[in-house]
């Protein structure tokens, strides 16, 4: 549809339009890009109240614009179906190509029935599962009662990548996500994994500097209330409003595509809209730029040893070593920065370390864990395998019999004197952190 006259929200696809139905979410994923600060462990909350617009109003003023944007209007929160006239709003929008961005916990017959009962359908939609709030099994049964259902033409099913991100991920979150990926798989769901978009420009969003620098970030938000935001964080914060959808007189021109505008809250930008590939910067230098560093490590900044070891216990476990190392060494940071010391850490380092090929650091990781208090027959088996690979056993023997009895020390060193010398490294290699 052509866009009427002087009427000011853009609509070509560029712009994309999204009704914020609902702040409200049932789940409250720490990776969730809804939040103030990008920080593991810390879980989403509602971004603020509202007192949200019903779905006759949504309706009435929505069907009531002269235009209509190139690109599907999403319907998204929160969670939108948490709104209580989510089947009405979706189900009575007029010339509307419809997405929606859903976890998928509502009543989907019931959706479709009413969808069906005024002939509408969703062009798009999007689906993410999210691990710790549902199991495999309700996921994929509703996946596919929706993609059956025929009430949106291409749906989508996604899976939040965090390969690289174990900061956000728990021992039931990998769990899940192996039987989500085996089941789907046999089942013949067709699902993709989805960027994580938690981080920017190498640092965290972590809200602590912001700067003055100028953006093309011209999204149509509305918010629960009607307010209309040109980003996720205006929208949040409700900062510079464009106007209100319930009073299109009241509504100002949003920029035009591509156009640079003003803005001192770069730094504050929620990841999400900003990320999207829509968007670019551009700093006092008359630099353009977008988001191009999404480096992990930042997130250990916030976090605290023992959560730290876990990270790097999941690393080691998928085979990235050097990341591994990595946190363990910012753990040990911490703990020495807090005048303590775990043997555990320097275990789990000197595996790490083996596997890396560093051997001498290895051996003096674990010699240090041992010293440390840490006598288990595992790592002291480790230091011995290490050492042997060293030529540097008498050297770790002597370490070691400061801590642990010479009664016990002997029948180790006889178990790995009895190991086939022909796969030494599949039987006596240090174990696994
Ligand atoms: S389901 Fe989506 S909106 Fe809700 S907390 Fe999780 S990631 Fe955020
Ligand atoms: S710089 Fe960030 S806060 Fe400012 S308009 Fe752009 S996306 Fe929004």
């Amino acid at each position: 549809m052509a866009q009427a006259a002087r009427f000011p929200l853009p609509t070509p696809e560029i712009h994309v339009w999204v009704a914020y139905l609902t702040a409200r979410c049932n789940f409250a994923c720490d990776y969730c890009i809804q939040k103030p600060r990008m920080i593991p462990g810390q879980r989403r909350k509602p971004w603020g109240r509202y007192r949200e617009l019903t779905g006759r109003q949504w309706v009435d003023a929505l069907n009531a614009f002269p235009v209509r944007p190139e690109h599907p209007l999403i319907l998204t929160g929160g969670e939108p179906s948490l709104h209580k006239d989510f089947a009405f709003i979706a189900s009575r929008l007029d010339g509307y190509e419809l997405d929606m961005t859903s976890n998928l916990t509502f009543d989907i017959d019931a959706f479709a029935r009413e969808m069906r009962a005024h002939g509408k359908t969703f062009k798009t939609s999007f689906h993410t599962y999210h691990p710790q709030f549902l199991s495999p099994e309700k996921w994929l049964d509703q996946a596919e009662r929706l993609r059956d259902s025929g009430i949106v033409e291409q749906p989508t099913f996604s899976m939040v990548n965090l390969q690289r991100f174990p900061h956000f991920r728990s021992d039931e979150h990998d769990a899940n996500m192996r039987r989500m990926i085996e089941l789907a798989d046999r089942r013949g769901l067709v699902y993709q994994f989805n960027e994580f978009r938690g981080t920017h420009m190498g640092e965290g969003f972590n809200r602590e500097h912001k700067y003055r620098i100028e953006c093309t970030s011209a999204w149509v938000n509305i918010d629960p209330e009607g307010s209309v935001y040109n980003c996720q964080y205006h929208l949040t914060e409700r900062r510079n409003s464009f106007g209100n959808i319930l009073d299109v007189g009241s509504l100002r021109p949003l920029p035009a595509f591509g156009e640079f505008f003003a803005c001192r809250d770069f730094g504050y930008c929620d990841p999400c809209h900003e990320n999207s590939g829509h968007g670019a910067f551009r700093d006092e230098h008359g630099r353009v730029f977008r988001r191009t560093d999404d480096d992990a490590r930042v997130y250990l900044e916030w976090m605290e040893p023992p959560a730290m070891r876990a990270i790097a216990r999941r690393y080691f476990a998928q085979g990235d070593f050097e990341e591994a190392e990595y946190a363990l060494l910012c753990a040990i940071k911490k703990q020495r920065d807090g005048q303590s010391n775990d043997g555990e850490t320097w275990a789990d380092l000197g595996v790490t370390l083996y596997e890396l090929g560093k051997k001498k650091q290895s051996l003096a990781a674990l010699l240090h864990a041992i010293e440390s208090g840490v006598t288990r027959t595992e790592t002291v088996a480790s230091a011995l395998v290490v050492a042997r690979e060293l030529a540097l056993v008498d050297h770790a023997r002597q370490v070691i019999l400061r801590r642990v009895p010479a009664q016990l020390l002997a029948p180790i060193e006889r178990a790995l004197d009895e190991l086939r010398p022909a796969d030494p490294l599949a039987t006596t290699a240090p174990r696994g952190a």
